[in-house]
């Protein structure tokens, strides 16, 4: 690939020469690396399908420009080897005709988190990232080298919220009414306050929860995009709990704790995503417990969102989960059928597809686990109906997403699971809900509910239940020793896996 890339790169540079166009190029102008992405992202826009922007070049940020290289972040693997694949040499064409510079295209997952400094309005900027930003570029190259540092430097001081996550992409059903009129209220409320130069209070902070891709980013998200509507000079830090973490970890490296208070010193809304990573890091809790108790105790917004409410996140300190919860506490529920439809359909229209209303039907009535899956099937649908121009069909649908489907239609109830290893290690299902605890038994007991926990959404508490009013630790405890045991017991491996396979039908 490196040298196919080196290859064109050279023939396009020769070619220019030859035409004398370097001379008439544009030189590199004193534009920010993002708007010169965004301008090469408009001159791809005219050059391929609407169909392919949309459904490969679209997705991509700029995450990183350095000498001859930018480092292009897009939601998934499989995008983007496609994109290095058919788009690299357009992308740098690209560059040129835009740029005049040659700039060759890397590669990098980023899920949609982003990773970069928040640019939208000057007022966003303050010192201290000026200083960062600085001392950033003065790096040499190779000190990103390691996976660690990569991340680190990446860990930003704050990251543009997505555009995609606003309100009004945001599909309203019975599963999530409340938890969108509590964030529009929460966007009022905070507007209010920041126009009048008072404190948000009664809201503050918020908190949302739910499982993993029920739409907790994006509606937080789509608060900040609220305020900076109505008031653009507003001061937003978008930023992940892995990030929160990483800025911190690389602040105690550098020892330059003043520069990470910095980064939240002037901020007027602060939200944290997913903050069940910082519960257990003493030290990165103890720093975001005062910069929380600061930012709320001056009026400031805080969004937060977490996996579990606040009284139910381990390894979280008593008096943080209290003040966690001290706002407003709101949970996000998996979709119900109408709003998965509602929500293809929607997603279908943005990304110019045609979705026929049986094929919405069936993927809304075979997908439901989570929003994000149903995206992500929509998305493989729109990519490969626009490769190989076959229409959107049930038939199709069931071909290319044959994974997801057998995962999601396959229900495996406790019950089954129970049966099935019962059965398999020739004990009766009555042992299961017994008490007995010896290793013929115990054993086969301890994989079930391993297998419950793997196989089905059940929480430890249900689990426990369901095996004859066990406590939820009893649960967790085979979970964790069925896990440990599989990593050096190779037998127990293979009758682990053998039953996962049974029970899930793959
Ligand atoms: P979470 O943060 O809860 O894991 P996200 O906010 O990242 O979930 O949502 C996953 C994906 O599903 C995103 O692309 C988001 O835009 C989309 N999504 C979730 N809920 C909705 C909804 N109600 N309407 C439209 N899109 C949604
Ligand atoms: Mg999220």
């Amino acid at each position: 690939m490196t040298t196919t890339l080196q290859q064109v790169a050279t023939e396009m540079q020769a070619n220019a020469v030859v035409d004398g166009l370097v001379e008439s190029l544009p030189t590199t102008d004193g534009m920010s690396a993002q708007a010169q992405w965004d301008a090469v992202k408009s001159w791809l826009e005219e050059q391929v399908k609407p169909a392919d922007f949309a459904a490969w070049l679209s997705p991509l940020t700029l995450q990183n420009k350095n000498g001859t290289a930018v480092t292009l972040a897009g939601p998934t693997k499989f995008i983007l080897s496609w994109v290095e694949q058919h788009y690299a040499p357009k992308i740098m064409e690209g560059w040129l005709v835009v740029h005049g510079e040659v700039m060759k295209p890397t590669f990098a997952v980023q899920p949609v988190w982003g990773g970069m400094v928040k640019e939208a309005t000057p007022e966003a900027k303050d010192e201290g990232a000026d200083r960062r930003q600085q001392s950033r570029e003065a790096e040499p190259v190779a000190a990103a080298a390691s996976v660690e540092d990569e991340r680190l430097a990446q860990a930003g001081e704050g990251n543009r919220l997505d555009p995609r996550y606003t309100f009004d992409t945001f599909i309203i059903g019975k599963s999530n009414q409340f938890a969108h009129a509590a964030a529009q209220r929460v966007a009022k409320e905070g507007l209010n306050a920041l126009t009048s130069g008072g404190m948000v209070a009664g809201f503050n902070p918020f908190f949302l929860h739910g499982g993993v891709g029920l739409g907790k980013t994006h509606l937080m998200q789509a608060v900040g995009h609220e305020i900076v509507k109505g008031r653009p000079q507003t001061r937003i830090r978008y930023l992940s709990a892995e990030q929160f973490l990483y800025t911190f970890i690389r602040a105690m490296r550098d020892k330059d704790i003043l520069g990470f208070k910095d980064i939240f010193r002037d901020v007027d809304v602060l939200m944290i995503d997913d903050i069940q990573f910082i519960a257990g890091k003493d030290a990165t809790q103890e720093q975001f417990f005062h910069t929380f108790n600061r930012l709320v105790g001056m009026g400031k917004l805080v969004l937060l969102t977490a996996d579990k409410s606040p009284h139910e996140l381990p390894g979280i300190e008593d008096r943080l989960r209290s003040r966690l919860g001290s706002g407003l506490t709101v949970e996000m529920h998996a979709p119900d059928v109408e709003t998965r439809q509602a929500i293809l359909e929607h997603k279908a229209h943005a990304l110019h597809m045609q979705l026929p209303d049986e094929v919405a039907t069936f993927l809304a009535t075979n997908i439901n686990s989570n929003v994000r899956e149903l995206e992500g099937a929509l998305n493989r649908l729109a990519a490969f109906s626009s490769l190989t121009g076959q229409e959107v069909s049930i038939g199709f649908a069931k071909e290319q997403l044959r994974d997801l489907l057998r995962v999601n239609a396959r229900v495996v109830g406790v019950e089954d699971i129970q049966r099935q290893v019962a059965d398999y290690f020739k004990i009766r299902v009555a042992d299961m809900h017994a008490p007995k605890r010896d290793r013929a038994i115990a054993r086969p007991r301890q994989v079930a509910m391993y297998l419950c926990k793997q196989l089905t959404t059940r929480s430890y508490p249900d689990i426990g239940r369901a095996f004859g009013g066990r406590d939820h630790t009893t649960v967790m405890h085979a979970c964790q020793t069925i896990t440990d045991l599989m990593e050096r017991d190779q037998q127990l491996t293979e009758h682990v896996q053998l039953l996962e396979k049974m029970l899930s039908g793959k």
